[in-house]
């Protein structure tokens, strides 16, 4: 046991701790590793801070998981679930059903929708999203008479999703490996880190456009007449928070018009102000045919998610519909009140904080903050954007050389940032942050401060021989 367990004690049979190990399966989580040291039990939260069972407080730097962008506690929200829970506690979409929060949170969706769109589908988590816009596209083919256009084509590095069909689309052998992923119809085109896979000498312009002459390679070696859409996040998130190369999306966008391709931006983490803009799509020029959102949406608060289609989509399943007799897709809770209702308070609060401002006006200290430590001798690349950042922890910081064993030391300076009360996010070996949008230049200076620490720590573990 190396220093980073410092704080931990062992816990009574009966603790929440035994009863967790018990009971119950963590998502993404080494289930191994988990038995053997139990679960961090955060029993409160409040604006940027969590709290776990001793009362220890930590920043939540990474926003819960990228959601809760107005913090823990406001009880604007709890109140608006409240009272929604009061009149309308529960009702569906389903055959010619409607209720009042759905359609107003449909129109407030549309009127602040970075490109014109048309209409809104809901449901209640990113991946249930992004399925839907995978069957859509599909969907949309079948509507035009081309039932062989159906490949979908994501990123490798993106994520979007862990159901069957978005587990598909997500680019991460992680996600993969041993589910009998990615269904056939699903491709990946290269990932847009010119830090870690561009050439030497390479700039990040000749970069994207390799990236961009290959992904039309592969659309000609497939056969555009059978691809139907292609997805990507404006940031990848879950992949380790990689911003693409300049110029990146100005080349992909005209490529998959000519070849009559979707776009679907998958905006479920950089949506709601995480770029210094509503949308991701504002920062980059991106013109989608769908987009995915959630998280941010609800503030992570419930779940809801939706799909935003344009007006090219949306007559196409029209007429399909028309066709069939029914629009034969959608979720017990598309559109649940209580879920639309706690979105329509969050959509007033984001205005009322004016967090697309605060994000642009912060945005340079966190940036400032994640370059300070991109000389640290474990720092390959620290990059970010707006309120996202990133630092790819590498062996040789000349040679770019992973650590033998992946996501260890992460997670040892994941970690090495809980102990000192800040909650952080390692992804492979890239710790990354995401604070919630309502921070403040202290908490971003704190988490700055913490991460030097932890690093210099883990730093420390490595050259004494200390692993996990
Ligand atoms: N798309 C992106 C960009 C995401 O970051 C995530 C979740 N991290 C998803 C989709 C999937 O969302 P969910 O976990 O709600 O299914």
């Amino acid at each position: 046991r190396g220093p980073v367990f410092e704080d931990q004690t062992p816990s009574p049979a009966n603790s929440d701790s035994a009863r967790d190990r018990a009971g119950v399966i963590h998502p993404m989580t080494d289930l191994q590793r988990h038995d053997r040291e139990g679960p961090l039990l955060i029993t409160r939260g409040d604006g940027v801070m969590v709290y776990d069972e001793d009362g220890k407080a930590y920043i939540e730097g990474v926003s819960g998981l990228w959601s809760v962008s107005l913090g823990f506690a406001q009880k604007r929200l709890a109140d608006a679930a409240y009272r929604q829970l009061m009149e309308l506690p529960s009702y569906h979409l389903f055959r010619h059903k409607s209720h009042p929060k759905a359609i107003e949170l449909a129109e407030r969706l549309l009127g602040i929708a970075p490109v014109p769109m048309s209409k809104v589908f809901f449901a209640n988590s990113g991946s249930e999203a992004n399925d839907t816009a995978i069957k859509l596209a599909w969907y949309y083919n079948n509507a035009r008479g081309r039932p062989e256009k159906k490949k979908i084509i994501g990123r490798i590095g993106g994520y979007h999703g862990i159901t069957v069909a978005s587990g598909s689309l997500t680019g991460l052998a992680r996600n993969h490996a041993d589910f009998d992923l990615p269904l056939p119809r699903f491709l990946h085109a290269d990932c847009p880190s010119h830090w870690r896979y561009g050439l030497p000498g390479e700039s990040e312009a000749d970069y994207a456009a390799r990236l961009a002459a290959n992904l039309e390679a592969l659309i000609l070696r497939e056969g555009p007449e059978t691809i139907a859409a292609f997805f990507a996040e404006p940031v990848i998130g879950s992949g380790g928070v990689i911003v693409p190369p300049r110029g990146y999306f100005d080349l992909i966008q005209p490529l998959l018009k000519k070849y009559d391709i979707l776009f679907v931006a998958d905006e479920v983490i950089c949506g709601f102000g995480r770029l210094g803009a509503m949308f991701g799509c504002q920062v980059y020029g991106l013109e989608p045919d769908m987009i995915a959102i959630a998280k941010g949406l609800s503030s992570g608060y419930v779940p809801i998610s939706a799909v935003m289609m344009n007006a090219k989509i949306w007559d196409a399943c029209y007429a399909q519909s028309g066709k069939l007799g029914v629009f034969g897709h959608g979720f017990t809770y598309s559109g649940h009140p209580v879920a639309a209702a706690v979105a329509l308070e969050a959509l007033d609060l984001y205005e009322e904080f004016d967090i697309v401002g605060n994000v642009q006006r912060l945005a340079p200290v966190l940036q400032a903050g994640v370059q300070s430590l991109a000389g640290h001798p474990l720092v390959g690349e620290a990059r970010g954007i707006g309120f996202l950042g990133g630092w790819e922890l590498v062996s040789d910081k000349a040679t770019k050389a992973p650590f033998p064993s992946p996501g260890m030391v992460g997670l040892m300076a994941e970690r090495h940032c809980q102990a000192r009360g800040v909650i952080l996010r390692a992804l492979g070996d890239t710790l990354t942050t995401a604070p919630p949008l309502v921070a403040t230049a202290d908490d971003i200076a704190r988490i700055i401060a913490v991460v030097g620490e932890a690093l210099d720590a883990t730093h420390a573990d490595l050259q004494a021989g200390v692993t996990i």
